[in-house]
């Protein structure tokens, strides 16, 4: 088993960074100079990552050597946090860098504005070739508009119904988009869907962290989902199986990530990947939950996000490495992505994480927010700084506050006897809750006529059950 780096954790001003890992910039001085130093853009969305179940975030068993590669090469944010931990709304504020909020989508299968302009689109009228390799139809399906921009649209659900190892489908396709389009000015998404519920990694990974291979069979027999209706604990051996499938997706996914490094490296051109995920996932933790629809906890919120840069003349690459523990969110994907590009113009609510410094004073806090479409679960929202947190379920009148610096678990809800400043912070998201009402969000389902039973059962068979 690989052991975690032992590497520093820095605070870096970001004039700093560029130089510093190599990443290569597109500058418009002249066509060859440009058409020099453009690298491939390629961007990985492992759909129900956890932060922390990486060997480069310090994870003393999960075996992730091809993301850890990655991380060592560039540069890993530890502090990143999704805004919402829906794949729909989520996906929505990566590709167009503004917050749920303001795209619009607050549950899964909306459809995006019209008015909202995506990275793809101000790639491609910068002259990028465009491409998109998407594992769930459900919920990424081009009805929804997160295909606006792209040339090419591939979605990668052969059975429409979640399947073990589906995430070969998706790296196939991709190595297949890069051999026939990468290179320079080229721009990739690739999602993958294996780590969301139900856990079905293939072999071998499925053994990876439970060497009996009757718990295994028992795990993948279980219904998890059932049990979870169930008012009552699921038994410990259960969870820790669960677990230990969850971790296996984890490092199955690592793998593609992998197969995706061999097709950059050779190249001529670099790739730079930036890996990262849509949320995270809740593994029992809290409220006897598998999951992340209906809890803002960092479980569901943090978000791997790494920088990096494969292939290429290796020599005009710099040492990377870096842990860098300054807030970083996924609304800064699509304008990092445009200062690769060399695009300007575009206008996006986050930043750029290679070139603009990090937020200070009140831009530190950071809404989220979730709307699951289940009838037991309502609206909850979260404020969050890089040290504290306040959750809030107002129909449930549910407010919960942490110190996340000594309670990093969330096991220690301070409600009963908040101090002062969480008071103010629990205030001042109910206050943003009330400047900014949220209308009735509505799927495209509820917009024509309802959901149909196909959808209920594809939505159900994720783990999204009423
Ligand atoms: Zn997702």
């Amino acid at each position: 088993m690989d052991s975690p780096p032992r590497r520093r954790v820095v605070l870096l001003t970001t004039s700093i960074l560029v130089g510093m890992a190599g990443f290569a910039v597109a500058r418009c001085s002249s066509e060859g100079d440009r058409e020099s130093s453009s690298p491939a853009l390629l961007l990985v969305t492992l759909d129900t990552f956890r932060a922390d179940y990486l060997g480069s975030a310090g994870h003393p068993r999960i075996r992730t050597p091809w993301l850890d590669r990655l991380a060592r090469r560039g540069i890993h944010w530890t502090e990143a946090v999704s805004a919402i931990p829906l794949t729909t709304p989520s996906h929505a504020t990566i590709l167009s860098g503004r917050s749920p909020r303001s795209h619009g989508l607050l549950k899964n299968r909306m459809r995006l504005p019209d008015a909202v302009r995506t990275l793809p689109q101000h790639l491609g009228e910068a002259g990028y070739r465009t491409g998109a390799v998407v594992s769930s139809r459900l919920v990424l399906g081009p009805e929804f508009g997160l295909d606006r921009g792209f040339d090419a649209y591939e979605i990668v659900d052969p059975e429409g119904r979640p399947a073990s190892g589906e995430g070969a489908f998706a790296t196939a396709a991709a190595r297949a988009w890069m051999a026939r389009a990468g290179g320079s000015h080229s721009f990739l998404w690739v999602h993958y869907f294996d780590a969301h519920l139900p856990y079905l990694p293939p072999k071998p990974w499925d053994r990876l962290y439970l060497a009996d291979p009757d718990a295994v069979g028992r795990a993948r027999a279980h219904d998890l989902q059932a049990s979870m209706r169930d008012e009552g604990d699921i038994d410990r051996e259960l969870v820790a199986a669960q677990t230990a499938l969850y971790a296996s997706e984890v490092s199955f996914l690592d793998h593609c990530v992998g197969e995706l490094v061999k097709q950059a490296a050779p190249a001529a051109t670099p790739t730079t990947f930036l890996v990262t995920a849509d949320h995270g996932e809740g593994l029992y933790e809290h409220d006897r939950y598998f999951g992340h629809d209906i809890l803002l906890y960092e479980t569901s919120l943090r978000v791997p996000l790494i920088v990096s840069s494969v292939g290429g003349d290796p020599t005009s690459r710099a040492v990377g490495g870096k842990l860098v523990r300054e807030p970083a969110r996924t609304v800064d994907i699509a304008p990092t992505f445009a200062g690769l590009a060399g695009v300007s113009g575009a206008s996006f609510e986050g930043r750029d994480l290679l070139r603009d410094p990090p937020p200070t004073g009140d831009a530190l806090q950071f809404v989220a927010e979730t709307h699951p479409s289940r009838d037991k679960a309502t609206p909850t929202y979260a404020l969050r700084t890089m040290s504290h947190k306040v959750v809030w379920e107002p129909r449930a009148r549910r407010r919960e506050l942490y110190d996340l610096a000594l309670d990093p678990g969330e096991r220690n809800d301070l409600s009963d006897d908040p101090p002062r400043h969480l008071e103010v912070l629990a205030e001042d998201l109910e206050r943003d809750r009330r400047v900014r009402p949220v209308g009735t969000p509505r799927t495209i389902d509820e917009m024509g006529g309802g959901v149909t039973e196909d959808v209920r059962e594809a939505l159900r068979s994720l783990g999204y059950a009423d």
